[in-house]
């Protein structure tokens, strides 16, 4: 199961190890200050709405 992870470098959630955006290592901890589990929740529904898109 992937864990989300949170680009520092330009604020995105991502589930790669590396941001796709700007190559720079994810984290797995993402910053709280931005939400509760209510962002990370829209996040994952997202990015795996966008897995399943992608084939
Ligand atoms: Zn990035």
């Amino acid at each position: 199961m992937n864990r989300i992870r949170f680009c520092r470098n330009c604020n995105t959630y991502t589930l790669k190890k590396t941001c796709q955006k700007c190559g720079f290592e994810t984290e797995i901890n993402a910053p709280q200050k931005y939400s509760k589990d209510e962002t990370v929740a829209y996040y994952r529904r997202k990015l795996k709405k966008e897995e399943l898109n992608k084939s």
